[in-house]
């Protein structure tokens, strides 16, 4: 098999990124047996999740999107991974939780590699400090997340991301989604998240 990526398929995990469709549009991809999906908002995820997870108690679920530190319980209840830790307050919210239901949640930091005023993540600089911090609070690794700036090539960003991982001794890469996934997988990503080359545009 021709292999561009010099990757194995085992190691990407695909993240079906099921925010705002319906459990009938989600169903279909489980019944065939995908069993890894993301959400973006906890409200919304605890509303559908419950009783799909019922079903298909294998189900991985993944909080990709921005976290309030009041969330922070409801989303270690609910998730088995969380991709956007990004500052010391909801370090604290999430270990506080993870403690209290007695639940360990991996977490990726996201880093805010393209330096964006408007978006989450952490500072470039503050990646190995605030790893420390993430370590010191018991609070399991997972890797790294970024987002890069939109409408310019994100290759460059996933290729420091991928830096900083190896720089820090992380090895989780979330990175990619439905336009350029490709490009993370070529640049070492371990999880990508997809949205709607998977469902289809968001109503
Ligand atoms: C919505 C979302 C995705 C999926 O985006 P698509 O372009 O639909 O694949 C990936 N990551 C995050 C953080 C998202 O919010």
């Amino acid at each position: 098999m021709l292999k561009p990526a010099r990757r194995e398929r085992e190691d990407i995990t695909l993240i079906a990124v099921s925010k705002t469709h319906a459990a009938d549009t989600i169903q279909p991809m489980l019944d065939i047996g995908h069993r890894v999906f993301g959400e973006n908002r906890v409200q919304e995820a605890q509303g559908k999740w419950p009783e799909l997870l019922e079903r298909y108690p294998d189900t991985e679920l993944h909080g990709i999107g921005q976290l309030q530190s009041n969330k922070a319980e409801d989303a270690v209840a609910l998730f088995d991974c969380i991709h956007a830790l990004d500052r010391q307050s909801l370090l604290k919210a999430l270990a506080k939780a993870m403690d209290k239901l007695d639940k360990q949640v991996p977490c990726f930091v996201q880093v805010n590699i393209g330096d964006e005023a408007q978006k989450g993540g952490c500072p470039i600089g503050e990646v190995p400090a605030f790893l420390a911090k993430v370590r010191d609070a018991d609070v399991p690794v997972a890797g790294l997340m970024c987002l890069p700036p939109a409408g310019v090539e994100p290759a460059p960003f996933f290729a420091l991301l991928a830096k900083l991982a190896q720089d820090n001794g992380v090895e989780g890469l979330s990175m990619g989604m439905s336009g350029d996934y490709a490009t993370a997988v070529q640049l070492g990503a371990t999880h990508i998240r997809v949205g709607t080359a998977l469902f289809g545009a968001r109503g």
